[in-house]
């Protein structure tokens, strides 16, 4: 079904209404007697129908995770259980007030307290700060803490080292904190190269940065001669737990070695995100880092909560609590599976990644030829000898009904295509998708004019991407 959906402001007429106020009896000052030249706001002019329907017919045009399967890679897209947004909405949550004492936020205080030990638990941790607001910004409040930590000790260290296969918020926050980048090359499994990460390592690195399992799906398996060489240098090692949905149960960054960690609440604790919604980022820390932790920290006296400094802590990073109501979520999710249920969702997320990379490996290429966590990257190389490229595979798959994998991340595999199914799609579901990606490796070997200039069956098809962001059209012209 493709037909145009016009603008909200060509849908009406001069006059239309919503609704109709009673007559402003109380209007005393005219737009005249203001020193500046009014210029009346331009609004649409529709009914009510005509503003439902409008916004209506736009709503069923999303992609979403309740409509269609996402494949996205890195970001863990999971589907998002409605008991979280069930006591989200719970009044006592959603209608406190930050600015209310101590003793009125007694339940709030304990979810966060409880929310904080869970985390521990999960990430080999001694404490967490639940303010961070995205996992980029836990990544610049440890880097913070780190900088904090080698001032405290008199120690000058500069860099921060980061492997190639990295999300681009490491750099960015290494940045942000004031410390230099330096990359360090993957090797041919996707590991870090010790070689080259051991030409980098002096008594100026301040912190290596590692996800693991890394952006490439594979976990790495040096990290115990990685954390011995970094922790030998006087280094620290910094978790990035965006990828926490393959380990859960199994394997915790504070037992690999790791110092510092962010997890992102709103990836594997299945919080609402992806159009810019909030987010959370723990970020948590061990042995002496722990003093360094920004205020407040949640305590427990007595049987009563109560807000606390850490010893040297860098202040705050968030007004508040952080996204409070993401945290509420987080902690339902984490006592509805329970432990037992948490380390299944891990089962399943690397089951089904493993299941999708067995029936996509022989049509596309695979980047790295290892069993994979939850995510694995492909190659469309040998697409692109024929001119097709992970792009118009990626747009193919709309047409299928599902959303594009990230494409062309990470950066150091050419042709990329990311897949991350997650735990919660079924054995159909899964085997659905399959058949898509084998139906258009079929075309771009047969017919590859079937795949270009794809999508063809949605109400927009390809579009000018690049001139979209470098030309974007942000303002509504009237027609004269
Ligand atoms: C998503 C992601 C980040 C950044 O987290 P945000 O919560 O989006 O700020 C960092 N690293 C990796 C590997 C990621 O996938």
């Amino acid at each position: 079904m493709t037909f145009a959906e016009p603008l909200i402001f060509e849908v009406g007429a001069p006059g239309r209404r919503c609704v109709q106020p009673p007559p402003d009896e109380t209007a005393e000052i005219s737009l005249d007697d203001l020193a500046v030249e009014p210029t009346l706001p331009v609004l649409p002019e529709v009914s009510e129908l005509d503003l439902l329907r409008h916004f209506t017919r736009l709503s069923h045009r999303n992609f979403s995770i309740e409509t269609h399967f996402y494949p996205l890679g890195s970001c863990t897209m999971k589907y998002n259980p409605k008991i979280n947004e069930r006591t989200a909405r719970m009044s006592g949550f959603a209608h406190l007030h930050p600015y209310q004492s101590e003793a009125d936020l007694q339940g709030a205080l304990e979810l966060m307290y409880e929310l904080e030990r869970a985390l521990c638990a999960i990430a080999g941790m001694d404490r967490f700060t639940l303010q961070p607001a995205a996992g980029a910004h836990g990544e610049m409040t440890a880097l913070l803490m780190a900088r904090a930590y080698f001032d405290h000790k008199g120690e000058r260290r500069t860099k921060i080292l980061i492997p190639d296969s990295a999300h681009g918020t490491n750099p960015s926050s290494a940045r942000l904190a004031g410390f230099k980048v330096v990359q360090v090359k993957s090797d041919a499994r996707g590991n870090v190269d010790l070689e080259a990460l051991k030409t980098h390592i002096d008594n100026e690195v301040a912190c290596l940065m590692l996800t693991n399992p890394s952006t490439l799906g594979v976990f790495e398996e040096n990290i115990v001669e990685i954390q011995r060489l970094i922790h030998e240098a006087g280094g620290l090692l910094y978790y990035d737990g965006a990828n926490l949905n393959a380990t859960m149960g199994y394997a915790r960054p504070g037992d690999m070695g790791f110092d510092l960690v962010h997890i992102n609440l709103h990836k594997t604790f299945s919080t609402p995100h992806g159009g810019g919604g909030p987010g959370a980022g723990p970020v948590g820390a061990r042995g002496e880092l722990v003093d360094f932790l920004p205020s407040p920290l949640i305590e427990k006296n007595d049987g009563a909560f109560r807000f606390a400094d850490a010893k040297h802590s860098i202040g705050r990073v968030r007004s508040f609590f952080g996204n409070f109501l993401i945290l509420v979520r987080a902690y339902t999710y984490m006592r509805a599976h329970g432990p037992e249920g948490l380390k299944s969702v891990s089962e399943h997320a690397v089951l089904n990644a493993n299941y999708l990379l067995s029936r996509l490996k022989e049509a596309y290429t695979l980047a790295y030829d290892r069993r994979a966590m939850h995510e694995f990257v492909l190659t469309a190389k040998r697409q692109k000898e024929k001119g097709v490229r992970a792009l118009d595979i990626a747009k193919k798959l709309l047409d299928y009904g599902f959303h594009a994998p990230t494409v062309y991340f990470p950066l150091i595999v050419e042709e990329a295509i990311m897949v991350e199914p997650t735990e919660t799609e079924s054995r159909q579901t899964l085997d659905a998708f399959a058949e898509a990606m084998l139906a258009i490796a079929r075309d771009a070997e047969s017919d590859p004019q079937q795949v270009l200039g794809a999508p063809r069956g949605l109400p927009v098809t390809r579009l000018d991407e690049v001139g979209a962001a470098r030309n974007p059209v942000l303002r509504w012209e009237t027609p004269s």
